[in-house]
């Protein structure tokens, strides 16, 4: 699925006033680029092509700012570590394939209705959520 991200995470963080070293900029723009929600890891390891001085520490800080500028959301897909993307106006939910870790995005005006009426009939008001579904490829399963 193609999110619309119509501003880059650096732009994000220049709005925000943050001070942008040339570390930080690889960081974003390698996050801006990935579309498969990485890990720290990961992140590190598509940085260090780029910049071969970037430590992975620095990687955890920046991301770490990141988080909490609001710029990315942090994922736990129940694997031990998290994940992250950029954080967008358009909201999706997340299919986690248990054989190979991949994310699948998906959205369901089905489920978002349901969701509504959920938390309106135990009396509130929905501001937000989050779904994540673990599942095993169907194909996978019928070997069995
Ligand atoms: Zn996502």
């Amino acid at each position: 699925m193609t999110t619309i991200k119509p501003t880059s995470i650096e732009a994000q963080c220049a709005a925000k006033g943050m001070r942008m070293t040339e570390q930080r900029r690889t960081i974003a723009r390698v996050l801006n680029d990935s579309d498969d929600h990485p890990d720290v890891e990961e992140l590190y390891r598509r940085c260090s092509k780029i910049d071969s001085h970037i430590s992975i520490s620095t990687v955890y800080r920046t991301v770490k700012l990141f988080e909490d500028a609001g710029i990315i959301e942090r994922h736990d897909f129940r694997e031990g570590r998290a994940r992250f993307e950029q954080a967008s106006d358009s909201h999706h939910d997340h299919l986690i394939n248990l054989r190979t870790g991949e994310v699948i995005e998906f959205q369901s005006e089905d489920i978002e209705r349901l969701q509504r009426e959920i938390a309106r009939k135990l009396g509130y008001q929905l501001v937000d959520h989050r779904l994540e579904l673990y599942a095993v490829p169907l194909n996978d399963e019928k070997k069995r």
